[in-house]
């Protein structure tokens, strides 16, 4: 166990903080938040019992969406965090009292490294990883008021183009629950692109069990929000990460007028 002025710590002097942030002065009203951004594990907990393919794979992070997310924080002048250890230690978008919150099981591997975890241990891993990133999601949006400047949550994922044997068709999906502006338009913004399968609550809708980030970041400050899930495999190459990108910088900027229009954009 790594120590600190005598506390019992996870995060050692070799592991990076979980916390990373893209174009802090970006002046976009869009926020953009990444909770699967990274696959690292605190070197405390080893390989978590996993060989390196699974450590690869989808059920560890967000395949794609990092490139994506840096792009278009960069394309829309936006500031974007993101939360670098494996969603496999902790899963920054789900409530820390759910099973998935530190899966044993996550599609159909087992984790060894979280099987039978002490409370102790799951407090620890909460207390240096899921809460400096959610604390600092909300300070910034704190910051963000306290300037005048408005925000719009829009959270980054990618999802698996098959779950459980099962293929899922679209190509990028919305993904909502309590804001009824954001994503109407979004949604027919990517019909309207005339190539896309789009999801409408698909692959995943959001609820405040299977959900944190967008429930209480977004609904319970009362923030205009999305969700965005963008399927793994259009995004597993840097032209891949670009093309996709490019269309939501183009999109999200024709949208933010809109809400403009709407009365929807004040801090
Ligand atoms: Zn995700």
């Amino acid at each position: 166990m790594n120590s600190a002025n005598g506390t019992t710590v996870l995060l050692g002097t070799e592991d990076v903080p979980p916390v990373h942030e893209y174009n802090a002065t970006g002046r976009s009203p869009f926020f953009l938040t990444c909770d699967h951004y990274g696959r690292l594990i605190p070197r405390e907990l080893g390989d978590l019992g996993l060989p390196e393919s699974e450590l690869k794979r989808h059920i560890a992070w967000d395949i794609g969406i990092a490139g994506v997310a840096e792009r278009l924080s960069k394309q829309l002048d936006a500031h974007l965090i993101v939360q670098r250890y494996s969603r496999l230690v902790i899963d920054c978008n789900r409530p820390p009292h759910v099973a998935s919150s530190i899966p044993r099981i996550s599609e159909a591997t087992s984790v060894p490294g979280n099987e039978g975890i002490s409370s102790e241990a799951a407090a620890m891993r909460r207390a240096e990883i899921f809460d400096p990133y959610h604390r600092r999601v909300d300070a910034i949006i704190d910051a963000r008021r306290s300037a005048g400047l408005p925000t719009v949550l829009v959270s980054l994922h990618s999802f698996t183009p098959v779950y459980a044997g099962i293929a899922r068709p679209w190509h990028i999906g919305t993904l909502y629950h309590r804001d009824t502006h954001l994503p109407p338009l979004l949604l027919k913004s990517l019909r309207a692109e005339g190539d896309l399968v789009v999801g409408d609550n698909e692959p995943y809708a959001v609820s405040d069990d299977t959900d944190y980030t967008i429930p209480v970041h977004g609904e319970a400050r009362g923030l205009i929000n999305t969700g965005i899930e963008i399927r793994q495999d259009l995004v597993a190459d840097p032209a891949g990460e670009k093309s996709w990108a490019d269309r939501l910088t183009r999109i999200l900027g024709e949208i933010e007028p809109l809400l403009q229009a709407q009365g929807l954009l004040s801090a």
